[in-house]
């Protein structure tokens, strides 16, 4: 039988290999509710050659391979639920190019959002990327992969729409490119004019495939970022007003917070939202855009905006925001989870109101960011739930209670994000037979030995 492990020692630096307990240990969960489970082996890559070998290597030997990056998707995406290589990306982590005139920036697999955060601001402080709230840790590929979320979503979509061009080693080991990069040295689209195949890599969890590399849009870094709040106590109203301050097109980023304490949080829904200007004449209009289009419901008694002193409004511009870091802490044991419904905008009544009922019928602490995605088109929807690491029982709780937050989106519109194993066979479920008989057809194309992250999208477990 081959040694596997002398096998992984000929492609990588053997000091970037292991199979000793701590590190299998380590590597076998994540931060979330799922059961842990180890891979046999751990490798950190340092080239594309080197993951190319690897790939091969387990496709041969139908051993599973699970791509990692920061591990903070907290649904359990990375825990090798049958075992084998788990490929850490933080190796993989330089920053190639910026194209400046097309607005485009080619990294490797592992980049972190920090790394590329910091790298922007001390070279191109005039250009930014659409930054989440998950730590700077977290690769800017992994968020692609699993359609993740920032500060530049309101405006442009999905972090993963801001994707143009991709480089991708297959389960059977070949390296292609996605995009203008398959004919052209430029980097500037992901599809248009050709067939846009960077879909067959992101919402897949790493099922078809490791990014390598990946070009991601640049936007202007605007002079001037100020927030505005505004509250009402009304859930009902939290749609409407949404979609009213997108329309306005004045708005960086609208996130809405619900959650019961501090006690002067309860009952009601905080819209933070963001402007931003080259100069304050420019930020002044957004502004007056954004009053006139609330100002109805302050003249009906039914929200204002709340004022903000500099020192709660610096937390608020920080990017990352660590307010959902902090919401781990508010109970005993540092544990939270989200599962989060993309949804239409019209959904976050019911689902606020079922976020608090499940709370008190497992007894947690909740709360809820629901962030507007693309003028409104949608919005991501979190169900947040705290628990005690070291008490099983809350744990049972929380898992319980997500799972129905998972059963009531899907029942009402909406479709799970970064859905953990669960929910993605519920999703699966629900999903029109032929379009997962389509699903499953590509994938089985791609990734005939089944080695990718198995486990996540299988039809039966
Ligand atoms: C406090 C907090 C705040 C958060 N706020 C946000 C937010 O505002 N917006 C948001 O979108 N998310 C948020 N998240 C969720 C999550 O942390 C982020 O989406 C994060 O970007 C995920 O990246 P990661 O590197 O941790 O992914 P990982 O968990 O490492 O991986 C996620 C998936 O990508 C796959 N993958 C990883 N690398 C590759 C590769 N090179 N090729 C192919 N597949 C790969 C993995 O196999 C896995 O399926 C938050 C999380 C926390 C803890």
């Amino acid at each position: 039988m081959i040694d596997i492990l002398q096998e992984l020692c000929k492609i990588t630096d053997k000091d970037y290999i292991s199979n000793n307990q701590e590190e299998l240990y380590l590597y076998g969960r994540d931060p979330g509710l799922m059961p842990p489970h180890e891979p046999d082996y751990v490798v950190m890559p340092s080239t594309v050659d080197e993951i190319q070998a690897i790939v091969r290597l387990a496709n041969r030997e139908k051993i599973p391979i699970i791509p990692k990056g920061g591990g903070l998707s907290l649904t359990g995406l990375v825990i090798p639920q049958k075992g084998g290589i788990l490929l850490d990306m933080k190796r993989m982590g330089k920053i190639l190019e910026v194209n400046e005139s097309a607005g485009y920036v080619i990294v490797e697999g592992g980049t972190t959002h920090g790394a590329l955060k910091s790298y922007l601001l001390k070279n191109y402080p005039h250009l930014r990327h659409s930054i989440p709230d998950s730590p700077p840790i977290t690769t800017i590929t992994a968020n692609a992969v699993i359609h993740g979320q920032g500060r530049l979503t309101q405006q442009h979509g999905f972090n993963s729409d801001m994707v143009c061009g991709l480089e991708v080693v297959l389960p059977t080991g070949e390296k292609c490119k996605i995009g203008s990069c398959a004919v052209s040295t430029y980097w500037f689209s992901k599809g248009p004019p050709l067939p846009d195949l960077s879909s067959l890599f992101f919402g897949w969890f790493g099922t078809t495939g490791i990014i390598t590399k990946l070009a991601l849009r640049l936007y202007p870094c605007k002079k001037i970022r100020d927030a505005m709040l505004f509250l009402t106590d009304e859930a009902e109203l939290v749609p409407e007003i949404m979609r009213k301050l997108g329309r306005t097109e004045m708005v960086e980023d609208l996130v809405v917070t619900a959650q019961p304490i501090p006690l002067r949080f309860r009952g009601n829904y905080y819209i933070l939202f963001y402007i931003t200007g080259d100069t304050e004449e420019e930020l002044d209009f957004k502004k007056k855009m954004a009053w006139r289009a609330l100002w109805e419901y302050f003249e009906r008694r039914e929200g204002g905006f709340v004022s903000l002193p500099p020192e709660m409004k610096a937390p608020m511009l920080a990017m990352p925001s660590k307010d959902t870091t902090r919401f781990a802490d508010v109970s005993k044991g540092g544990g939270f989870e989200y599962s989060g419904p993309i949804a239409p905008l019209e959904k976050y009544p019911a689902y606020v109101k079922k976020l608090a009922e499940l709370a008190n019928k497992y007894d947690l602490f909740y709360s809820s960011a629901a962030r507007m995605i693309d003028g409104g088109h949608c919005m991501m929807f979190s169900f947040s739930y705290t628990f005690n690491r070291a008490d099983p029982d809350t744990m049972k709780r929380a898992k319980q209670a997500l799972d129905e937050a998972a059963d009531f989106a899907l029942e009402n519109g909406g479709v799970m994000w970064k859905p953990n194993i669960d929910e993605q066979q519920m999703t699966m479920a629900k999903m029109d037979p032929e379009t997962l008989n389509l699903m499953m057809k590509i994938k089985h194309l791609l990734d005939p030995n089944g080695i990718m992250n198995p486990g996540n999208w299988e039809v039966s477990r």
